[in-house]
């Protein structure tokens, strides 16, 4: 609000600040810089190419105010990002790989990024004077014995299993930003990301929605882990991509997490039948063993989120699988890919 009790947009309070969304081309990044453009943001989105698509950024790309850099947040941050420190306004930072076998394959990187790369996008917001929203994650809570996760809960992680280089990276992030937001060294806010999905998901990078959705219109065997019975809680990304808005806008001190997800928890053997009615799928399932570590429940708690930005997720699951299979249905179209029923 103004002095005149009259609420302020995005837009005045930016006044022709820059936006920077590091991790911009990735599966939420590149959601999440078109409904900035969309609201007259002017979009830097930073991001090293190693889990995005640029093919996600293709309707992005001719927008007068998009850029895009290519780097790494692990090294100090490009020219064209330090020498306009002054300009940006709202820092947004979802730069890491976030499915388990892409965070794994390059463990030191992961952390690398998580706690260097943080600390290198804080600074920069600090230089600035600019807020910093990190994405954190309910990998934080490890493998939870509260159920649902409430942000007070401090989780029960394995700091020394294959899952520690982004859950302790994530953790070690948090704790770096809440201290900037404590010193007062800049204007923080963290979101705890739960399972989400839609289109721009990189169909090879090995999570539940992809995996099945693509099995189950290519034909192939469907792989379930385990026994397809520990749960998980889906968010479509349109409502992800709002509450993220939505807490880098919020008021307050920012100096808790705020989970956002879709409360809609259920087995991977649901989800499971959820694919195979969408896409009329006959494929056989293949049982794989459970991952080490693998959360058995998972359910975000959002009354923060739902109290603090009047948030709360809209798009049913039917609603956004029908839209995933479509996308992905697309994007396997020229290999081979059934049609849709
Ligand atoms: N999963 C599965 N089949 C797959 C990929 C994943 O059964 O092809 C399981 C995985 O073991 C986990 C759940 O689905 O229990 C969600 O996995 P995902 O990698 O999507 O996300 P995360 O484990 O990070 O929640």
């Amino acid at each position: 609000m103004n002095k005149k009790g009259e609420r302020m947009t995005h837009t005045t309070r930016l006044n022709g600040k820059l936006t920077l969304v590091a991790g911009g081309a990735g599966f939420i990044g590149s959601h999440l810089c078109a409904a900035l453009l969309a609201k007259g943001d002017h979009v830097v989105c930073l991001d090293n190419l190693q889990t995005a698509r640029p093919s996600n950024l293709r309707e992005l790309e001719s927008h007068p105010n998009f850029e895009f850099v290519e780097a790494d947040i692990t090294g100090p941050l490009p020219a064209s990002v330090a020498d306009r420190a002054h300009r940006f306004g709202r820092v947004y930072n979802l730069a890491c790989a976030a499915s388990p076998p892409q965070y794994q394959a390059d463990p030191e990187h992961t952390m690398l990024t998580c706690v260097v790369g943080t600390s290198h996008l804080l600074r920069l917001a600090e230089q600035a004077g600019a807020r910093f929203l990190l994405t954190s994650t309910s990998e934080v809570y490890g493998d939870p014995e509260m159920h649902p996760q409430q942000e007070g809960y401090r989780g029960f992680v394995n700091c020394t299993g294959p899952r520690a280089c982004y859950d302790e990276g994530k953790r070690a992030a948090e704790a770096l930003t809440f201290d900037y937001g404590r010193m007062g060294r800049a204007e923080v806010r963290v979101a705890r990301i739960f399972n989400t999905y839609g289109p721009h998901m990189n169909p090879d990078d090995g999570r539940v929605v992809s995996n099945l959705v693509c099995q189950a219109l290519s034909g192939d065997p469907i792989t379930i882990y385990g026994d397809g019975s520990q749960t998980r809680s889906f968010c479509y990304v349109s409502d992800m991509v709002a509450g993220l808005m939505a807490l880098m806008e919020s008021g307050g001190d920012g100096l808790q997490p705020v989970n956002l997800g879709n409360p809609n928890e259920m087995t991977v053997n649901e989800l499971l039948g959820h694919v195979l009615a969408l896409t009329g799928s006959t494929a056989a399932v293949e049982h794989r063993p459970l991952p080490i570590d693998d959360p058995r429940r998972r359910r975000p708690d959002i009354d923060r989120a739902k109290a603090l930005l009047d948030w709360e997720p809209r798009v049913p699951l039917a609603e956004g699988l029908a839209a995933t299979c479509a996308w992905f249905a697309e994007e396997l179209g020229g290999a081979g890919g059934q049609p849709m029923v």
